[in-house]
């Protein structure tokens, strides 16, 4: 479920539950997406360098998701 905007960035969703990059279930007609991780619809989404600077998220963190906490 990876679009191209009129940028070119890729859309990512980013699950505030799971606090990391999910994939998602749209729900309807609706501009709501579930995270196909926990179910919640508690999901921001938006251009991946948009997402990554808002929730402040290293790309190689998430790529090898290890978590040093
Ligand atoms: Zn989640």
């Amino acid at each position: 479920m990876i679009k191209k905007d009129e940028l070119g960035g890729e859309i990512i969703f980013y699950c505030k539950d799971c606090e990391e990059i999910v994939e998602t279930s749209r729900i309807g007609e609706k501009h709501v997406y579930k995270c196909r991780k926990c179910g919640t619809k508690n999901v921001a989404f938006g251009t991946k360098r948009s997402i990554y600077g808002f929730f402040r998220l290293d790309e190689k963190e998430v790529k090898n998701s290890k978590k040093s906490s």
